[in-house]
């Protein structure tokens, strides 16, 4: 607790007028919010030694963290409640890892875009944290619906290069995930020595090795327990270092967003 950036889900002792599950009426009447943040994570085991909210903890605490940057440098920008449930078609056998399809999210998409749309907030920055969740599809369609928006992506952990921070990076609960969440909710990581080595299975066709065809995994194939990327060399300070520097980078794009106007959003000649 007492972390300056704590998750929005377990509020914080003062109102944060950049976070919508914090803030009221009364504040939000008088701002003139320009940028609108959807944080998008997942529900889902991670090795061990994580919590299932490891996605939504961590994309909930970049949210807020790049806000509060953002906002100090006179972006008006409001963070709205994380969605919890991501795409996790490849772990319907792993008890509790919940699943929400693509076409569900595309459905809440459009809703929230809807609703803002109609509130005078046309700029939506999906703020992805989740894999296995992919939104620049249907940003295409819902764009369709709603052209006074401009809607745009990120994954928060593509951010920066990561391999600048991690030995190890891993793909999930390895390395940087652990160290991030060490630095985020260390109350909520059982020690190292209770987490497995992370070890995973590749496919053994040799084009999906090589990276030009993809498919999807089968988790409880391709892993032992759950975990892709060995987390053993995680240490909380390896976080808080690249969640700050990570923080700082989404903050600039959130500034440079809030003061582009939506028609002059490209170079001019
Ligand atoms: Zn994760």
């Amino acid at each position: 607790m007492g972390n300056p950036h704590q998750v929005a889900y377990l509020y914080t002792m003062t109102p944060r007028p950049y976070i919508l599950a914090e803030t009221n009426w009364q504040s939000v009447q008088q701002t003139q919010y320009e940028v609108a943040v959807l944080p998008w994570g997942a529900t889902e085991a991670h090795n061990y030694h994580l919590p299932y909210s490891t996605d939504v903890a961590q994309c909930d605490y970049v949210a807020a963290a790049s806000a509060e940057k953002a906002w100090a440098q006179g972006a008006k920008v409001i963070v709205l409640p994380t969605v919890p449930f991501g795409v996790n078609t490849g772990q319907m056998d792993i008890p509790l890892c919940i699943n929400m399809n693509p076409s569900t999210q595309l459905a809440v998409l459009k809703d929230v875009t809807r609703s803002l749309s109609g509130q005078g907030i046309h700029k939506l920055v999906v703020m992805n944290g989740h894999g296995g969740n992919d939104f620049k599809q249907m940003i295409r369609e819902v764009q369709l619906h709603f052209p006074d928006m401009f809607l745009c992506t990120l994954h928060w952990y593509r951010a920066i290069d990561w391999n600048q921070y991690f030995d190890e990076p891993g793909d999930h609960a390895g390395e940087m995930e652990t160290s991030a969440m060490m630095h985020i909710a260390p109350q909520l990581v059982l020690p190292l020595s209770e987490a497995g080595e992370g070890k995973s299975r590749p496919f053994r066709l040799k084009g999906i090795q090589e990276g030009w065809v993809w498919a999807q995994r089968a988790w409880s194939k391709a892993t032992h327990d759950t975990g892709v990327g060995n987390p053993a060399k995680a240490t909380a300070e390896k976080g808080r270092l690249y969640l700050e520097d990570t923080a700082q980078k989404i903050a600039g794009f959130l500034v440079a967003l809030a003061h582009t106007p939506i028609q002059d959003l490209y170079e001019p000649d």
